[in-house]
Formats: C-alpha cells, sequence, structure tokens
C-alpha cells in the first residue's frame, strides 16, 4: 500500500530546505533523517555543498535497497545482521525503513524476537552509537532537562522500558533499550508512522542482573535498581515531563516486570494515554489467533477451555480479554472467567490456594490443586494451552500428545519468547499430535515437513497489533486506550484472515498485509474512540482513506 507522504507524515518541504540551519555538506550526510547517501542527486550535489563528498554515480533508492540486501545476507550470525540494520538506521532512515518494509519477513527476526534479544544481552558489547533517551535513577528531579534535550518537538509515541523483564530473559537494566528501538522501528514499517514521530526511552533504574553489574562494558549505571517511592517518583516525573513537552503522546509499557506493570497501568490508564503491550497488545493477538484457530476447528467460542501455562501480564491479559470477548457475546462475567484456568509456577490456580497474587484471585476456581500442567491437562481437557511462562520445553510430548488425545484439533500456542524460551518448538508440536495441532507461537520458526505434509507455524506477534493501534490514536487523537480497542482490533486482525489463508493453515495475515492490517485496526480503534467519546479529533467521512492518507512511506524528499 503506497501513499505520498502527506499530514503529519509530510515529508521535508521546500520552505524547511531553505530556512536557516539546514545542514549543507558532511552534517547533511550525517543527518539520518535527510541523508539519502549515494541518491543525492547531480543539482542536489550542488545546492547543498556535496560534490566530492559521494561518489560520482547517481543511485536510485531501488540500487541502494539492492546493495543493503547483498551486504545483509552476506553477514554470516543474525547479531551481525542486527548490528548491521542498527548502523543503517543511524545513517540512512528512508534506507532503513525502505528495506525493512519491503523485506519485513526476513528483517522482523533480526529487529525484533528473537535476535533483539540476544541484541540486548549483548547491548553494552555492540554498542555503536546511542539511539533513544536514557533517563537514570540519577536524573530524578531534572528529567524535564533530558526530555528538552530531545531534538524533534511532536512525538506521537513514546515505548518505554525499565529493562527488568526483557522478553523471557529477565532484568538486562538499560541494555533493554533494543526494545522500543525495535518497537518503535515497528510503528514505523508495519503501520506508517513517521519515525520522527517516536521516541524510545529506558529508565535506566539499575539492575539486579550480577554479570552485568560486573561488566565493564554495561551500558547502564552499574547499581542495584531502585525500587519504592524512589521508583514511583521517577517514573512519575516521567510521565508528567513527557505529556508536558509532547500533549499528544501515546505511551507504550514495554517488558517491565509484572508487579510494576499492572499497577503503573492501573494508576495511569484513566489519567493519560498509556497502555502495557505485554498485557493487552499481547492479549489482542492472541484473541485474533484463537478466533481464526476456531474457524478451523469449527469450535464455538464460549465452549472452549483454555488452559494457560503462565499467570503473568501476559497470560492474564490474554485471559482477560477473552473474558471481555465472551462478555461481549452475552456471557455473564463469572461464566467467562470459568473458561479460562491457569497454571502458575506452584500448579494450577485454584480457590483453595493461599497468597494468590491479586491479578489471578479472577481465575482461582473451585477445584482440587493439580501440582503441574500434565495434571491440569489430563483432569480439565482443555481445547487450548496457551503458553506464557517464559519456561522453556514445558509443553512436553506427554502433554501434547494428551491434547491430540482430547481435541480432533488442538490448539497449542507457545507464546514465549525469545525461541530459546518457548514452551515447544514449531516441530514438536506437529510431531506429537500427529500434525493436528493448530500451533502459533511468540518468535517466528520455519516450516516443518512431516511425513511429507509440510506445515507453516504461525507467529502470534504482537506486531500485528501495537503498530495499527498507535496509527489509529494518532488518527484520531485518541485521550485513552481502553480494553474495547483491544477487543475490537482482535476482531479487525482476524476479520483480515481470508478462508485461503486459513486453508493453507494460518491464523494470521501475511507480514506482506501488515500495512493494510495495520490501517484496518487503526480505523477499528478509531471507532471505539468515537463511540467512547475520548476522540480529540472529527470523525472524517472515509475514516480508513484518511488513516492510509497519513501513512508515511520511506521516500528520499524531493
Ligand atoms: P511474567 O513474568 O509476568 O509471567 C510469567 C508467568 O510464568 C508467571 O505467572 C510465573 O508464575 C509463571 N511461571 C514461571 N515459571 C513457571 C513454571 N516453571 N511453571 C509454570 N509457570 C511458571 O511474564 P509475561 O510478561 O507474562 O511473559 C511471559 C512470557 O511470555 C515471556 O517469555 C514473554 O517473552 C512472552 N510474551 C510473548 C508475547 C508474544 O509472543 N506476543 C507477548 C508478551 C509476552
Amino acid at each position: 500500500m503506497k501513499k505520498r507522504n502527506r499530514g503529519i507524515n509530510k515529508m521535508i518541504t521546500k520552505t524547511q530546505i531553505q530556512k536557516a540551519g539546514f545542514p549543507t555538506g558532511v552534517a547533511l550526510l550525517h543527518d539520518a533523517s535527510l541523508n539519502k547517501g549515494t541518491a543525492f542527486t547531480e543539482k542536489e550535489r550542488d545546492m547543498f555543498g556535496l560534490r566530492g563528498l559521494l561518489p560520482p554515480r547517481v543511485c536510485t533508492l531501488d540500487t541502494q535497497v539492492m546493495r543493503v540486501l547483498e551486504n545483509f545476507r552476506r553477514k554470516s550470525d543474525d547479531l551481525e545482521k542486527y548490528i548491521f540494520l542498527m548502523g543503517l538506521q543511524a545513517r540512512n532512515e528512508t534506507l532503513f525503513y525502505r528495506v525493512l518494509v519491503d523485506n519485513l519477513d526476513e528483517m522482523m527476526p533480526i529487529i525484533y524476537t528473537p535476535t533483539v534479544g540476544q541484541a540486548c544481552q549483548e547491548y553494552g558489547h555492540i554498542f555503536r552509537s546511542p539511539r533513544g533517551l536514557f533517563i537514570s535513577a540519577k536524573d530524578r528531579g531534572r528529567v524535564p532537562d533530558l526530555l528538552r534535550n530531545w531534538p524533534h518537538e511532536d512525538v506521537r509515541i513514546i515505548v518505554v522500558t525499565d529493562g527488568e523483564r526483557i522478553l523471557g530473559l529477565g532484568d538486562l537494566g538499560a541494555n533493554g533499550m533494543g526494545i522500543p528501538v525495535g518497537k518503535l522501528a515497528l510503528y514505523t514499517a508495519c503501520a506508517g508512522v513517521h519515525p520522527r514521530l517516536t521516541l524510545p526511552v529506558t529508565l535506566d533504574v539499575g539492575t539486579e542482573n550480577e554479570q552485568l553489574l560486573d561488566d565493564p562494558l554495561y551500558i547502564g549505571i552499574p547499581e542495584q535498581r531502585i525500587r519504592g517511592k524512589a521508583y514511583d517518583e521517577l517514573f512519575d516525573e516521567f510521565l508528567v515531563a513527557a505529556q508536558d513537552f509532547f500533549p499528544h503522546v501515546m505511551i507504550q509499557l514495554e517488558d517491565f516486570a509484572n508487579a510494576n506493570a499492572f499497577r503503573l497501568l492501573k494508576k495511569y490508564r484513566n489519567q493519560t494515554c498509556i497502555f502495557d503491550d505485554d498485557i493487552q497488545g499481547t492479549a489482542a493477538v492472541a484473541l485474533a489467533g484463537l478466533y481464526s484457530a476456531l474457524r478451523i476447528t469449527k469450535g464455538t467460542f464460549k465452549d472452549q477451555r483454555i488452559l494457560f501455562f503462565g499467570a503473568g501480564q501476559a497470560g492474564i491479559g490474554i485471559g482477560d480479554l477473552i473474558v471481555a470477548g465472551l462478555v461481549d457475546e452475552g456471557l455473564p462475567v463469572k461464566d467467562a472467567r470459568s473458561r479460562c484456568w491457569f497454571v502458575d509456577s506452584k500448579g494450577l490456580v485454584v480457590k483453595g490456594r493461599r497468597n494468590l497474587a491479586e491479578h489471578k484471585l479472577a481465575y482461582a476456581h473451585d477445584h482440587e490443586f493439580l501440582p503441574d500442567l500434565l495434571s491440569a491437562v489430563e483432569s480439565l481437557r482443555p481445547t487450548a494451552i496457551i503458553g506464557v511462562s517464559g519456561q522453556p520445553g514445558m509443553f512436553t510430548e506427554k502433554v501434547l500428545r494428551a491434547m491430540a488425545r482430547f481435541n480432533e484439533r488442538p490448539i497449542v500456542f507457545a507464546l514465549s519468547n525469545p525461541t530459546s524460551k518457548t514452551e515447544c518448538t514449531a516441530e514438536e508440536a506437529y510431531a506429537w499430535t500427529e500434525g493436528r495441532a493448530i500451533f502459533a507461537s511468540g518468535s517466528p520458526f520455519d516450516p516443518v515437513t512431516l511425513n511429507g505434509k509440510t506445515y507453516i507455524p504461525a507467529q502470534g506477534n504482537n506486531a500485528y497489533i501495537f503498530p495499527g493501534l498507535g496509527l489509529g490514536v494518532i488518527a484520531c487523537g485518541a485521550k485513552h486506550i481502553t480494553d474495547r480497542m483491544f477487543l475490537l482490533a482482535a476482531k479487525a486482525l482476524a476479520h483480515e484472515i481470508s478462508e485461503d489463508d486459513l486453508k493453507e493453515g494460518h491464523i494470521y495475515p501475511p507480514l506482506a498485509k501488515i500495512r493494510s492490517v495495520s490501517a484496518v485496526i487503526a480505523a477499528a480503534v478509531c471507532e471505539v474512540a468515537y463511540d467512547q467519546g475520548i476522540a480529540s479529533k472529527k470523525r472524517p467521512q472515509d475514516l480508513l482513506e484518511m488513516i492510509k492518507s497519513q501513512m508515511y512511506w520511506p521516500e528520499y524528499w524531493t
């Protein structure tokens, strides 16, 4: 879906160029948002003092893409590919995004899970140049000064982490910056949010990762995490300052540990435009996958028994959205909740258990306690199991064979990231269910061939939801982000899956369609905002067309 850049996503204008201060010469080549590298025309080379600073042959953007891909594919390991892409982003943003948009299938596993996980683990060692804003515990009392240093005035989306639960890899402290950077790149690639409207933020509140504390190349403050009042004050100062400087900003909480994630979301969700992707974004992607899977099994939504392995942000978030979906279909909340069961690190979540965390209480049903996943599967006979535990290999052969015994088409979502943390591999899921599983994973898997038949595993990728959500929030100027937005986003995503997709076993649309899918999700989000009276912009006549017209397309300014 190609569109000229209009609206807030517009390109550089002639007036801007003529304004004093527009960089020339080497400064222009070093400005990633303006740089065209070898694609500067003969005229531009004269106009901006570039003659001699570039090789004489003028290239097109397409030729540059060809060169990037050749270099990218020459790299023998994924971390090197990541480093190469980050270098390109720092050098020439337009080229970076064009490469991404045109080759999402190939690039997504590098800038996002699983490779971004390794990149975060080694961030201090592969560090080349800074990206985003680092706000440390030592900046309490002067956070506005840091935001003032950000070079762009109109920021619409901030992705912020405190690095405490990076994917399923645990506390990576300030190294977590790779996640906001990667997610925001996806806002641009998947939903056409102009890169200048995005800001990655890491709150460096310390780390409890001893390995990082001992590492001289660690990029964060080598101190223990601050907690309690000091933490809350820093977060609050950041949030207030962010809204002050960027009044239209939407804030995405990313990879916080679950106690802070639930708490911060609850505290701020009605005051500001904020959401937590691990709780709410994951939920919408999983629910969409479930809707599609039911089109294959021909099961009805209200007759499902869903067993979660892991009762943290992702698990409870998905459970809550499933409940919202069932309530939307007319089921009372209590009955809707009875469709969702959870196993956590101690066993089945049941009423008789003591000291259950608050977020699990709604799902503590009247049932005997069972110590593990297998006994829970045998007893509850779920139609679907959803892994969100960060514990690899826990969907064992016994568990999957039991699922295959109870279901003609067992639904198996192993969502833990990165690949090293997945509850089972695609091959295991298909092999241990005689190819009958409807499988989705958090990180991508290659197709699997079993007994001459090839299966294409789905990726339950949050990138199907959050970019479209952000685009919608910007388009209608939503003041808050509501649960209903995620429910309708999930429905919109599920609706984008054709019968042909399903026949081939896909439960999500192909990535090649993601920009048009994001536009549809954005429209669904806007509709909710208009219905709920929380949009600050007037509803246009043709909502979808307006949204599409605002999407940034990576091409050079002229
Ligand atoms: P979390 O820390 O909030 O929750 C983890 C849960 O797993 C906790 O309830 C914990 O009790 C449970 N757990 C830990 N060890 C266990 C064990 N041995 N047996 C049973 N349960 C156990 O983390 P989260 O944010 O919910 O994320 C969990 C995983 O889901 C991570 O790997 C994350 O990368 C992944 N995730 C994937 C997606 C996606 O694919 N779209 C999105 C969000 C999170």
